[in-house]
């Protein structure tokens, strides 16, 4: 292992040169807008997350009003994000710090971990990226970096490899300009260090990697075991009135899409036309089947068919359920909508512009 001292003066003296130190959640760094960057960030790029970052910060500045904000504003606002847990887990925890430490977003870390949706390493970002304190990170690309740069074996989702690239995390981490150090081990795994070709020629640390003297940084970390996903094949219905309104249904509060707004599904099995009717008190015919449109989730893949089904005389028992709601695709509102339906409500609604 190399000298700590020496490690992350070579990180820091490539940071200073090529570092970002321009995106927005690093103005005004508090550790409100670090949290709500890093959680964006987790699963996501970075130039997806800058839009939604903005978006969220012009509606919500402080922790305060994302706490008093419904939860339907803020799952709109993530609409496209994916992984819809993070927003919901947001959301939990700002009201749990107004409640709990008295609206002041928390500076110890053991507080910090405590919130929904934050782990060891978002925590550790969190309190040394706004505030310097001095904790280890251990994002994807910094398990990257370390996994090659030790040639650490093994998949790093398992205990002991973790386990271990924890330890580096923790022995190599400055005690002071942590911030930087932090920032910079990320930026290095994000550009340099990437998943498909490292630029070893212009690393900092190529004289120490040893998977760069091995020869196969492409070798570090051993990907996750790999198991074929599981397909879930499901039926949803596109339940439309005579002004072109689909009726919508917001998804239970955990699981897919949780607190979304979606179409309903059909149950396996049933007839569509009647199911519509006893569910809703709607009675509809079938109109058209749309083809299979497949989504890919963590733990499996979607198949998704739209059966379109027009609405016959008037609306009926949905109307005062505040878990069902008419939409126009033609004139949308603020709520939160799953990406792939609302990729099937614009085009619904490019189809009826076309064949008005
Ligand atoms: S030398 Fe190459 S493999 Fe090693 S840390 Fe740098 S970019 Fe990654």
């Amino acid at each position: 292992m190399p000298d700590p001292e020496s490690f992350a003066r070579r990180v820091l003296g490539w940071f200073e040169c090529y570092g970002r130190r321009d995106l927005p959640w690093q103005r005004d760094r508090t550790p409100y807008r670090v949290w709500i960057a890093e959680v964006m960030l987790q699963q996501t790029q970075v130039a997806t997350v800058i839009p939604y970052f903005e978006r969220f910060m012009e509606r919500f500045p402080e922790l305060g009003s994302l706490a008093a904000a419904p939860l339907d504003e803020v799952l709109h606002l993530w609409s496209g994000l994916g992984y819809y847990a993070r927003a919901r887990h947001l959301h939990q925890a700002a009201r749990w710090v107004r409640a709990e430490h008295a609206g002041l977003f928390p500076e110890r870390i053991e507080a910090v971990e405590a919130l929904p949706g934050i782990g060891r390493s978002t925590a550790g970002a969190i309190l040394s990226l706004s505030l310097g304190q001095r904790h280890p990170i251990l994002d994807g690309n910094i398990k990257r970096v370390l996994a090659r740069c030790f040639a650490v074996p093994g998949w790093p989702g398992t205990p002991a490899v973790g386990h271990r690239l924890w330890s580096l995390a923790e022995a190599l981490t400055p005690a002071g300009d942590t911030a930087a150090y932090n920032q910079a081990m990320m930026d290095l795994g994000a550009t340099l260090c990437t998943r498909g070709r490292p630029a070893c020629d212009r690393c900092p640390l190529s004289t120490l990697c040893e998977s760069y003297t091995l020869g196969s940084p492409q070798d570090f970390p051993a990907p996750r075991p790999r198991k074929p996903l599981p397909l879930r094949r499901t039926c949803v219905a596109v339940v439309r009135d005579a002004s072109g309104s689909v009726l919508l249904q917001r998804r239970p509060p955990s699981g897919v899409w949780g607190g979304l707004w979606a179409l309903p599904e059909i149950p396996t099995g049933a007839d569509p036309e009647p199911w519509c009717a006893a569910t809703f008190g709607i009675s509809a015919r079938v109109v058209e089947k749309g083809t299979p449109q497949c989504h890919t989730f963590t733990h499996f893949r979607l198949e998704l068919v739209a059966l379109e089904l027009r609405a016959i005389g008037k609306r009926a028992r949905v109307a005062d359920d505040p878990d069902h709601c008419w939409y126009n695709p033609a004139q949308p509102h603020s709520i939160g909508l799953a990406a792939p339906i609302s990729r099937l409500l614009a085009a619904l609604r490019d189809r009826n512009d076309q064949n008005p």
